[in-house]
């Protein structure tokens, strides 16, 4: 089973995707954990890397593709995945596409966490107050936000044309059990 989750910072994807990946014994693949994970080497690439990540903006195109390439050929993914902020633009849904039709794979549900702007706000800024993330700073917030909008948005409504069956709206202004409890209802579909 292949699962993608979209939706903007703060909307809970990460936990949502980490509790369904517990239910149903797959890998959850979240690229910004990766991503913070190489902040432990201290490299010229983890510096800039984190200084990018650090300002709200999105790390390379080629970079994030590789990262999945890599991550996905695992064999703990045999029997699927859950994506969690990926893909994240155009060029990286194309790549996903060709990776899934080069392997005869195909997504089996797509879940859009949607969440109200000042929502976002709220949660992003407790959310800072327990994990000290650099990027979780109201300004940074703000430039993360519209990245999603502007780069991000468009991905997800590809999906919700190109894949109608199989994309899903969650209410995200919700306690946590509650939107898992949505998202288990329609795999249990
Ligand atoms: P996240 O933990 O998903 O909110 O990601 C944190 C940051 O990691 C993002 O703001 C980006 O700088 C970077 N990042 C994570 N995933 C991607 C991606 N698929 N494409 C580009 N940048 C990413």
């Amino acid at each position: 089973m292949i699962i993608i989750f979209f939706g903007p910072p703060g909307a809970g994807k990460g936990t949502q995707a980490s509790l369904i990946s517990e239910k149903l014994d797959i890998p959850h693949i979240s690229t910004g954990d990766i991503l913070r994970k190489s902040f432990l080497e201290t490299n010229q690439i983890s510096k800039q890397l984190k200084q990018t990540m650090d300002s709200g903006n999105l790390v390379s195109d080629d970079s994030l593709n590789q990262i999945i390439e890599d991550r996905l050929s695992s064999d703990d993914c045999k029997k699927g995945f859950i994506l969690d902020g990926y893909p994240r633009t155009i060029i990286q849904k194309n790549f996903l596409n060709q990776y899934l039709e080069d392997h005869n794979l195909y997504i089996l549900k797509i879940f859009d966490l949607v969440l109200d702007s000042t929502d976002i706000l709220e949660r992003i800024k407790s959310r800072s107050s327990i994990e000290n993330r650099e990027d979780d700073k109201e300004k940074i917030i703000k430039v993360r936000i519209e990245k999603y909008l502007k780069e991000t948005k468009p991905i997800s409504s590809y999906y919700s044309v190109n894949f109608p069956n199989d994309y899903h709206v969650i209410n995200s202004n919700q306690e946590i059990q509650n939107i898992t409890k949505d998202i288990l209802e329609i795999l249990k579909k």
